[in-house]
């Protein structure tokens, strides 16, 4: 793209709308989980207070970003160190034959196209 080279307060709008976008979308979901669950770990149970707030995070149980219930049903609180056990764990289901997004992209890829012709050539 060659116009409007020297434009960049549109782009600087265009990323300054994305990040409130984010924000809002992220701060939305995060607010109400702490107003609705008590501020400790699902997992290790370690409490927390307004001071080390920041390290209880909003977990979604389906591991779906954009599935924010009301009633907040796919919401679950724990801490930075068991969110990240949590997804660790949720890779390696993955990886082992479970569903999720890694598999949609691996269907899309297709790197079993060639394979099945390669086969019936040989027979
Ligand atoms: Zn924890
Ligand atoms: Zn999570």
């Amino acid at each position: 793209m060659s116009q409007n080279v020297g434009d960049t307060s549109k782009l600087d709008k265009i990323l300054a709308e994305q990040r409130e976008y984010i924000a809002k979308r992220e701060g939305g979901y995060r607010e109400k989980s702490l107003k609705m669950y008590p501020w400790i770990c699902g997992r290790c149970t370690r409490e927390f207070t307004r001071a080390n707030l920041r390290e209880l995070t909003v977990h979604h149980r389906d591991h779906d970003h954009d599935n924010n219930p009301p009633d907040g049903s796919n919401w679950e609180l724990l801490c930075v160190y068991c969110h990240d056990n949590e997804h660790s764990k949720f890779e390696d289901f993955v990886r082992y034959g479970g569903g999720g997004e890694k598999r949609r992209e691996a269907a899309t890829h297709n790197p079993f196209a060639g394979l099945k012709e390669a086969f019936e050539k040989k027979s």
